[in-house]
């Protein structure tokens, strides 16, 4: 059974619906989360997409700690470590030198500091440890396939929202087909927009979204190498002003052989060229000669690209009546330190735990404001400042002195393992909410 759905320019037949259901609006990994754990309590869900697929764009590749946790919590991590990998950490080095070959070719340079999330000997990393690495695409088709194997999901491609009408039980979602116009109702208990930074939803609900939008823009790049060295922990970033940049693996790196990489590189402020010009081959491979070590001419083959924006923003509340906001909708943090993502997977629990609250035990809706309460929370204490400060720390230190400079190059260079726990705690205990504990007094 799934939400009720009419044709036609009325609402759903009786405003009739059936018990139980969620309208997801957005397709993303956060959506398809939901709906995967939505669907796995016995409630009923259609997702909304206004594509007609899912996206393949150069987006996140590494989870942490936490979402590891809720991913293994709903039951998908065996699968996500069959189609992924787990790395052992991350560190910043300083921008690739001449190898000494006289032929032009450049190494990796020194490390500045290191930041280990697992033993190196550890083979087996459980969930917890280590940064978990899958592309967002194949992260987001492996939710949805887990989500439709529940049966309780629905997923409509083509589909764009436009409206909401909400009623006193119930809540409606207009869609538009992008390629009839044919419009149709979804009528459901809930709605949640996971529609993304645009979000239609927080837009129609009228919801502001304050922050900023940095000056720089990011050039993000999937790219096939010959591996030539190891970085130790392969996920690394490379101080500079201007063209500051993180290089994560996107399949496991093997010294010797060729892999995929994503290399992502920032574009000075001042730089006026329009993104389509930054997208050549030309121009990546430019910035690419500064930040890539390996024997000249380098040898590489580019795939997806993209020129993205980015922000730090947070919406005013993600509930309003009977629709939520989770994810990109809800929050931007510029991607350095990988916190986007993982805080949408980790909205998407807290509120599979809220909803099942009021629909499976009849909880009031005040845990619906409990959830939004706790997410922004979380954003504005944990997620902003600490995205924030891993942008600047990458742009704004010298690759000479930052080791001594900067106080967390310099806890990190001989850190016990009581401080290196102390460091990660805010990432176990702040960052992923209980809300069943939060709402333990809400009535
Ligand atoms: C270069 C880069 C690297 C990143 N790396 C990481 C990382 O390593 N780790 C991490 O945690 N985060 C990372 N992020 C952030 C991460 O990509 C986002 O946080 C993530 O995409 C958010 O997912 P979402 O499902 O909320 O939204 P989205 O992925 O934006 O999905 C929203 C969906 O809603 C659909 N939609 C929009 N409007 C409508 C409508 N009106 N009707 C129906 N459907 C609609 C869209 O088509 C889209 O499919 C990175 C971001 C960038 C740019």
């Amino acid at each position: 059974m799934t939400a009720t759905e009419s044709h036609g320019a009325t609402t759903a037949a009786n405003g009739a619906h059936p018990p139980k259901s969620v309208v997801i609006v957005g397709a993303g990994p956060v959506g398809m989360f939901l709906a995967l754990k939505l669907g796995k309590a016995s409630i009923d869900v259609t997702v909304v997409e206004k594509d007609a697929n899912f996206s393949d764009a150069p987006r996140a590749c590494g989870y942490y700690a936490a979402s590891a946790l809720a991913m293994h919590a709903a039951g998908v991590w065996d699968q996500i470590r069959n189609e992924g990998f787990v790395i052992k950490g991350l560190c910043w080095r300083k921008k690739p030198v001449d190898n000494g070959e006289g032929k032009g070719g450049k190494k990796l340079g020194s490390m500045i500091a290191a930041q280990p999330l697992a033993e190196l000997d550890d083979d087996v990393m459980p969930p917890g440890t280590g940064i978990l690495c899958l592309q967002q695409p194949l992260l987001t088709r492996l939710f949805a396939r887990e989500a439709l194997a529940t049966k309780h999901v629905k997923l409509l491609f083509g589909r764009e929202l436009t409206a909401i009408e909400e009623g006193e039980s119930s809540t409606t979602a207009v869609t538009r087909d992008t390629a009839t116009g044919e419009v149709r109702r979804i009528t459901a208990d809930f709605l949640v927009g996971t529609d993304g930074g645009r979000s239609t939803t927080r837009k129609l609900l009228r919801i502001p979204f304050p922050g900023h939008t940095w000056p720089e823009r990011l050039l993000a790049t999937n790219v096939t190498v010959h591996n030539t060295e190891d970085p130790l922990y392969h996920c690394y970033y490379l101080l500079d002003p201007s063209n500051f940049t993180v290089i994560t693996p996107l399949t496991d790196p093997v010294l010797g052989q060729e892999s995929l990489w994503r290399y992502t590189m920032a574009i000075d402020p001042s730089d006026p060229r329009p993104d389509e010009e930054l997208l050549r081959d030309e121009n990546i491979g430019k910035l690419y000669e500064q930040v890539m070590p390996g024997a000249r001419p380098l040898q590489y083959t580019i795939g997806a690209r993209s020129v993205y924006r980015i922000h730090q923003r947070l919406a005013s509340t993600f509930r309003r009546g009977r629709s939520l906001l989770a994810g990109d909708a809800a929050h931007l943090c510029n991607p350095f330190g990988a916190l986007g993502l993982n805080t949408g997977i980790l909205d998407a629990e807290a509120l599979t735990d809220a909803l099942i609250m009021v629909l499976h035990e009849g909880r009031s809706l005040a845990v619906l404001d409990t959830y939004s309460d706790e997410r922004r929370k979380v954003f504005q204490f944990f997620v902003d400042p600490t995205s924030t400060q891993n942008k600047l720390r990458v742009q704004n230190n010298h690759q000479d002195d930052a080791a001594t400079n900067d106080w967390y190059f310099r806890l990190l260079q001989n850190p016990t393992a009581d401080v290196l726990r102390a460091q990660a705690q805010p990432y176990f205990d702040v960052w992923r909410t209980d809300l069943r504990k939060a709402a333990e007094n809400v009535v």
